[in-house]
């Protein structure tokens, strides 16, 4: 069972939690927990370390971001063992959890769950604290911001769970973002493979890296409700869905930025040289076009970059100017990527038809699109987020009926 940050977000909640950990333990099961901060407590670590020192080590970045989670499971293990509920806190050292040493986004290499699985036996629940790790020079490490999802996952595939139940602020994964479409509907079942896809562009129920982790080691995982005691969202394999609609949720995330490089020499080796020199500054590219551009011998390269890297994009390439020999470089951070995810598109023609031809309607211009097997993303002007999330909703037969 994990438990997210505003789950967990006061002692009345963290008491609300224990019960519902109880109830789990008495229906006979044995119980391991991963839990968040509370929520908002991270933010606040985060920042403190900015104003401490601009220029601080990582390490002791992680030092004091892992904190908010030593209270969390302290707390927790205090809660259970009041409503007579056997519990012990395990820090991620203590368990132990083995990360690389990347601090601040470590990779989770091995779990040692003997010891907790000798608990787990004697009928102890077991609390963990998400998000955090050690590395081989046993300094504390975190999985990068939302990482207990990761290490829920991780850790319900390390002791064989039956399930990991990932309970949250909302009662499932929705079509959309109930948020923006009241009429979203939530989904019985879900695949890996469309989850992974609303996840990485932009859905936030879940974190990327834990369904594919999740998806990599068969690990049963469903999202559900901490606050109502309502059936969630089940996330399976592919044969345990009959897929009716050709899309099965749509997401979107106005974290992105787009860059245009106007006027570069159409000719081998140029997409190489500003793809490289973008991967070498660790800048993340993800939908690419590529148009003629007016002038003969001449092409334009737009691509879209993750908001928080445009500066770094952009000075990069003003950097290699010369060399590229581009007349111009225009940016923009208005702009939202739209996706329709659905596993059935792959054997239902004209989805991309209804998708462009809906945007049309609605006088909405497509400035980059890009697709998988599985996925469409189309990068629009930030002002029709809504309506385009909306009219596309509606356009795919998602609207709940009622
Ligand atoms: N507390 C961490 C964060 O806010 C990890 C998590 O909540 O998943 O990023
Ligand atoms: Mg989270």
């Amino acid at each position: 069972m994990k438990f997210g940050g505003t789950s967990v977000g006061t002692i009345e909640r963290i008491k609300a939690v224990a019960d519902q950990v109880k109830a789990v333990v008495d229906a006979g099961h044995q119980v391991a927990v991963v839990v968040s901060a509370m929520s908002g407590t991270t933010n606040q670590l985060v920042q403190w370390t900015r104003e401490a020192g601009a220029m601080h080590d990582a390490r002791e970045y992680d030092v004091v971001v892992s904190s908010g989670e030593q209270v969390t499971v302290g707390l927790l293990a205090i809660a259970l063992q009041n409503i007579g509920v056997e519990a012990r806190s395990w820090l991620g050292w203590q368990v132990a959890m083995h990360t690389d040493n990347i601090h601040g986004g470590a990779r989770i290499e091995s779990i040692d769950t003997e010891a907790m699985l000798a608990r787990l036996e004697q009928g102890q629940v077991a609390v963990m604290a998400g998000f955090q790790g050690v590395a081989e020079d046993n300094r504390i490490t975190t999985l990068g911001r939302g990482g207990s999802d990761t290490s829920a996952v991780a850790l319900a595939a390390a002791l064989g769970a039956d399930r990991c139940d990932i309970y949250t602020d909302v009662d499932g994964v929705y079509t959309t973002d109930p948020r923006i479409v009241p009429k979203a509907t939530k989904l019985d079942k879900i695949t890996f493979e469309e989850m992974l896809e609303l996840a990485s562009n932009g859905a936030k129920v879940l974190q990327t890296r834990s369904v594919a982790m999740a998806m990599r080691h068969g690990v049963k995982l469903q999202v559900l409700s901490s606050f109502e005691d309502l059936p969630g969202t089940m996330v399976v394999n592919e044969d345990e869905i009959m897929e009716k609609n050709s899309v099965s949720g749509i997401a979107y995330s106005v974290d992105e930025a787009k860059v245009t490089l106007v006027g570069l020499d159409d000719k081998p080796g140029v997409a190489a040289n500003v793809f490289s020199t973008l991967a070498d500054n660790n800048v993340n590219v993800d939908m690419i076009v590529q148009t003629a551009a007016s002038a003969p011998g001449k092409t334009d390269i737009t691509f879209s970059v993750n908001g928080a890297e445009l500066d770094r994009a952009s000075t990069v390439l003003q950097g290699i100017k010369d060399e590229l020999n581009y007349n111009d470089l225009l940016t923009s951070e208005d702009v939202c990527k739209v996706s329709v995810v659905g596993m059935a598109m792959r054997s239902q023609p004209g989805v991309a038809r209804t998708m462009f031809s809906t945007l049309a309607e609605k006088g909405i211009n497509i400035e980059v699109i890009s697709t998988s097997e599985i996925k469409i993303s189309v990068l629009i002007g930030r002002e029709y987020t809504e309506l385009a999330v909306r009219s596309l909703h509606t356009a795919f037969g998602l609207d709940s009926e009622s």
